[in-house]
């Protein structure tokens, strides 16, 4: 039995969703051709962009396609900053997150920071990776109004799958004019999402996290927000963003989004059950912690284990046929110590000892039942192994 449990790295695709990738791939026009194939691409795309809009709560102008969530990120922070510095010259200009964003996030700023256009003003997380509200009231107070040119915070981390404060995080921001962008790549699906309800400036989400294709996504910017600079200059076919657009991609994003946001709440109900039991099942055993809020994803569990690699585990659950992830499942194939477990205070033999589990549409009693059966002897192995120079 093959047991997928990394959804959160991506989620295979419903069958639905690629009956309709496939029928859109047929379509030959540019959507920006005068010509009907032109025409009809053009409406392919619209009618998508306004299915994204409708869950995110915007305008469908408001929605951007772009390749995926790294670009959406970037294309936001780069912006924002380069937006920021030619509207005040000469001036310092800080950049608001924690360490515990994702290296999307994390690796644009230091970026920037190298490259001498911002300067990083890094809030601290708690032991759950939970922005801390107080310490952002007054990092954004110890610099000067006006110089921080937009706050980034993950809706939900990536790996231990807490669900950050984001009214409250926005209200601070406010009350400082910090613009806010939400990194919504993880969440979206999971949790109601507004941009306009959560008064935040942008957001940036994928299609492939949520069962569509991988190289789809969005940035979506308030008509309301300060202004960003383009990184991609071209022929201008979308605000801040230009080359051909994707029409099949932009229909399959739509479609995956609508699979997942009309899954009964019975469906829901019955993942979050069986992300409970393999919390229970996991968090019995000796030397093995859960870590995350318990106001998580709820399709979210981690872990870190005492005297064990999460790494030497990942690679025994893959000889039972398991697939799971370390959590830094986007560092090029290479398992990494956890960033975010460090950033989490809890230790570089912690970080090294994360595993993640993500479950999705398609998991099963059987398939939670299974891992739990294995888990124990993989976890003895996973000791003895030691941990890999
Ligand atoms: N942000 C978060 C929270 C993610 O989990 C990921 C991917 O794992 C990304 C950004 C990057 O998204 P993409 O793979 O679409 O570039």
């Amino acid at each position: 039995m093959v047991i997928y449990l990394d959804y959160a790295a991506t989620s295979p695709m419903p069958a639905d969703v690629q009956a309709e990738y496939a029928q859109a791939l047929h379509l030959v026009g540019n959507p920006s051709s005068i010509h009907q194939a032109g025409q009809q691409a053009r409406n392919l795309i619209e009618n998508a962009r306004a299915v994204i809009a409708g869950y995110v709560g915007v305008e469908p102008m408001e929605v951007s396609f772009t390749s995926g969530g790294t670009e959406s990120i970037n294309t936001w922070i780069k912006g924002r900053v380069f937006a920021h510095r030619k509207a005040r010259p000469g001036e310092d200009v800080f950049i608001a997150l924690t360490r515990a964003e994702h290296h999307a996030s994390l690796d644009a700023v230091e970026w920037l920071d190298a490259s001498g256009f911002a300067t990083p003003l890094w809030i601290d997380v708690d032991s759950d990776a939970v922005m801390d509200l107080a310490h952002l009231d007054a990092q954004l107070s110890a610099v000067p109004a006006g110089s921080v040119a937009g706050l980034t915070t993950l809706v939900a981390n990536n790996e231990v799958g807490s669900l950050q404060p984001l009214s409250e995080i926005a209200a601070i921001a406010r009350e400082h004019s910090v613009p806010v962008h939400l990194d919504a790549v993880q969440g979206f699906g999971s949790i109601p999402l507004s941009l306009s309800e959560l008064g935040v400036d942008a957001m940036s989400i994928s299609a492939h996290k949520l069962g569509g294709p991988v190289g789809v996504g969005a940035l979506v910017v308030s008509r309301a927000a300060s202004p960003l600079d383009s990184l991609i200059h071209g022929g201008g076919q979308q605000v801040s963003r230009s080359g051909t657009l994707d029409a099949a991609g932009a229909v399959a994003f739509s479609h995956a989004a609508m699979s997942t946001f009309e899954r009964s709440p019975s469906e829901r109900e019955q993942r979050r059950g069986l992300r409970d039991a393999l919390i229970d099942g996991l968090g019995v055993l000796e030397g093995v912690s859960v870590r995350g809020s318990s106001n998580r994803l709820d399709n979210n569990v981690h872990i870190t284990m005492e005297g064990a690699s999460g790494e030497v585990a990942l690679y025994l659950l893959d000889a039972e046929g398991i697939y799971v992830s370390t959590g830094s499942a986007c560092q090029a194939g290479v398992a990494e110590s956890s960033h975010v477990v460090s950033a989490m205070g809890l230790g570089d033999q912690a970080a090294r000892s994360a595993l993640r589990f993500t479950l999705g549409y398609a998991t099963t009693q059987a398939e939670i039942t299974r891992v739990l059966e294995v888990f124990p002897s993989v976890l003895e192995r996973a000791r003895v192994a030691g941990y890999p120079s």
